[in-house]
């Protein structure tokens, strides 16, 4: 790592520079190897100032938001991770519409849209991450995603400019976008949003958050990153989107572990971290149950998790 690069940035306001860490600290799997350095930024500024001098210098890095949507190698990564979150959400109100840095939690997006009585976002209750990981990857629940709300999204570009793209600029797909490709990074986004009942829709984020916590497990206890692989595109005949739980589920993965790695008890698409496991564990697991499920039902399983570093 060039030290110099390591220097510059750790004068940089406002920026938190950690080396040679561990970056299970940063993924909710809990889980992730030795990083040389761990960037993390609060505000879209403060991003464009890091990424402007590591693109200058040449030097390659990776982006993540909270990290609850990817699993990390047991032998870390060899670059620089860059981190786009704040736990103190930066949001502008503009008429019904929410102006958002991406580094926000996007419940507080919510929290926020509820009391200011806007709906359209409610949906998103309880999904954990920030607004730039719910975007890069088309986040959603309940049949609806975040693409739905979106009215603009400015983007900082390969060669570090920043530019104002429409929904329609980003192929928003079923848990996928133009931005998993291209590597442009979500720096602020605007939510159209109109107005509703307060009481309604805090009635309804607390059915949600009910129903969260009936089908998911508690991360503090059972680190994971949610689904694991995507639902199952329709064939011809289908309309509607295979759940990948129900066919996980009939190939028995309820009652598959690897090491410490295992299958959440309520959810068969949801591996977690029950016991000292190590991100290959979880790998294997993931890898025996898309074997299974493509020998029984000839189903190619794509995981929705992204992987960072090196898997065996
Ligand atoms: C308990 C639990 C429940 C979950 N439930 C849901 C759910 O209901 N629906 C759902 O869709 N997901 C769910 N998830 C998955 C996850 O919360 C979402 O995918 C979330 O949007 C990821 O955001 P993040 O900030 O953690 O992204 P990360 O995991 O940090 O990154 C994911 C990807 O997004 C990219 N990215 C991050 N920030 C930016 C940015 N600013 N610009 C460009 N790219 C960026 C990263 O490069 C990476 O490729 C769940 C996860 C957990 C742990």
């Amino acid at each position: 790592m060039d030290l110099k690069i390591v220097e510059e940035l750790k004068i940089l306001k406002n920026v938190l520079v950690q080396e040679n860490v561990s970056l299970s600290e940063f993924t909710t799997f809990r889980l992730g190897g030795l990083c040389p350095c761990v960037v993390t930024c609060q505000r879209p500024d403060q991003l464009e100032a890091v990424i402007q001098r590591l693109t200058q210098a040449d030097i390659p890095f990776v982006l993540i938001g909270l990290g609850s949507n990817i699993l990390v190698s047991d032998q870390g990564v060899d670059c620089v991770v860059v981190r786009f979150v704040s736990g103190a959400p930066k949001i502008a109100l503009d008429g019904e519409d929410l102006i958002v840095a991406a580094s926000t939690l996007l419940d507080d997006v919510v929290v926020f849209a509820l009391k200011q009585g806007l709906e359209g976002i409610n949906f998103a209750s309880g999904i954990p991450g920030t607004v730039g990981g719910a975007v890069a990857g088309n986040a959603g629940a309940f049949g609806s995603q975040i693409s739905n709300c979106l009215k603009s999204v400015e983007v900082l570009t390969c060669s570090g400019e920043r530019k104002e793209c429409l929904p329609s600029d980003l192929d928003f797909q079923y848990r996928d976008s133009a931005l998993k490709r291209s590597g442009e990074i979500v720096l602020t986004v605007r939510f159209a949003l109109c107005r509703g009942d307060r009481q309604k829709l805090f009635k309804e984020r607390e059915e949600i958050l009910n129903l969260r916590k009936e089908k998911h497990p508690d991360i503090s206890v059972l680190p994971c990153a949610g689904s694991f692989f995507k639902n199952i595109e329709p064939g011809p005949p289908e309309k509607m989107r295979q759940s990948a739980g129900e066919i996980c589920d009939r190939v028995g993965a309820k009652k598959m572990r690897c090491g410490g790695a295992a299958v959440f008890e309520k959810h068969a698409n949801i591996l977690v971290n029950s016991k000292e496991a190590t991100a290959q564990d979880v790998y294997n697991l993931s890898q025996e149950i898309a074997r299974r499920v493509k020998e029984e039902f000839g189903v190619n399983l794509v995981r929705e998790v992204q992987l960072l570093g090196e898997f065996s």
